[in-house]
């Protein structure tokens, strides 16, 4: 599990790195790329869920003054938010 997410921010990292470098030097147009990147890598990071109950890990309910916020964290939780089980590494 973590390893497929060390695997998804390497991969988009770099190739961030090469569209902002293409960017900067070839055309404006590459930007366009890193824009591609953001898109591809962050809905490969929602997708990732528990095996035990199919619920996304990075999706976090938290409760704040009365109110429930919804929201991603960049990393995966060491259990379920939804189930407790301890997630595969
Ligand atoms: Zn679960």
């Amino acid at each position: 599990m973590k390893k497929r997410f060390i695997t998804i921010w390497l991969v988009g990292f770099a190739s961030l790195a090469t569209f902002g470098i293409l960017a900067g030097t070839v055309h404006e147009a590459f930007f366009f790329g890193c824009f591609v990147v953001i898109i591809v890598v962050s809905t490969a990071l929602m997708n990732v869920s528990c095996p035990h109950c199919g619920t996304a890990v990075l999706y976090r309910d938290q409760k704040a003054f009365g109110l429930s916020i919804n929201g991603f964290r960049p990393w995966p939780p060491d259990h379920c938010p939804n189930c407790k089980r301890e997630l595969p590494l």
